[in-house]
């Protein structure tokens, strides 16, 4: 299991494939980044994605997958396995796996690229504790999501793990609230960051993830459409015919986000 929220190149690694390859994907990121700061001809005030071609819509691109299993047949509750059990399962790994993602990303996502958290036309602001509306930059706000979620999940009253402790009552609300922030997390990974995901050869991993979390998401009515209407243009590009990787493939095979981080001690 991934330990903290922050973009540690050690995260970084586990999503380089393969891991034996000699260069590391740090070094990867460094060589990237050093094309694309190249490339951006007007650092400031940039806007990103908004404006530009969405190039997450392609179909060549859109069909890459790194599996090609059957989602709708992964994210339902299997029998003998509690609900919330199977959520809270499902949402601790999802939020490894966003963060782990967005953490490819993370050096391009800075407060001068990424002034407001911003996907296509949409702004989206935090609220603290209180309920205070609060003005960030987009790493700032998704340092606020990974650091709440991280918080909840190793809460054990709300994700209870002790055998005999049982759920809050709020729990399905607050699974909510996290599915939430991670597709403001993802979906700033696509508006705004998908030329360096695609750069790094990521966007298997990214598709993937997106289907399989929008998939377990509608499965339990966890996401309002309204919220995720931003991208219903790419969630009816990736996730129409169901799970079944869209035809594509990059053929590396090994299966989704499982849904093992989060077993009760018995
Ligand atoms: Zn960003």
């Amino acid at each position: 299991m991934l330990g903290g929220h922050s973009s540690h190149p050690a995260d970084r690694a586990l999503l380089s494939q393969p891991p034996k390859a000699g260069l590391s994907c740090k070094m990867v990121l460094q060589a990237v980044g050093k094309v694309l700061r190249k490339s951006k001809a007007k650092p400031n005030g940039k806007k990103p994605a908004s404006e530009e071609k969405k190039a997450y819509l392609d179909p060549e691109l859109a069909k890459s997958r790194i599996t090609d299993c059957e989602f709708k047949e992964l994210v339902a509750l299997p029998r003998e396995i509690d609900l919330n059990e199977w959520l809270a399962s499902n949402t601790t790994t999802f939020f490894h796996h966003v963060n782990l993602q967005y953490s490819t990303v993370s050096e391009f996502c800075t407060a001068e690229a990424c002034q407001t958290m911003a996907v296509c036309n949409t702004q989206y602001y935090w609220y603290d504790e209180r309920g205070k509306k609060v003005k960030c930059t987009a790493p700032q706000y998704v340092d606020f999501v990974m650091s709440s979620v991280q918080k909840l999940v190793t809460d054990e009253d709300v994700f209870p793990t002790k055998y005999g402790r049982e759920f809050p009552s709020s729990f399905e609300s607050l699974v909510k609230r996290i599915c939430r922030h991670l597709f403001h997390v993802l979906a700033h990974i696509y508006s705004s960051h998908f030329k360096e995901t695609l750069a790094l050869e990521l966007h298997g991993h990214l598709n993937t993830l997106y289907v399989h979390f929008i998939l377990f998401a509608r499965e339990f009515n966890l996401l309002d459409p309204k919220e995720t209407a931003v991208m219903d243009d790419l969630t009816e590009v990736l996730c129409s015919g169901a799970g079944r990787g869209g035809g594509g493939g990059d053929g590396a095979g090994g299966g989704g986000p499982g849904a093992q981080n989060h077993v009760k001690e018995r």
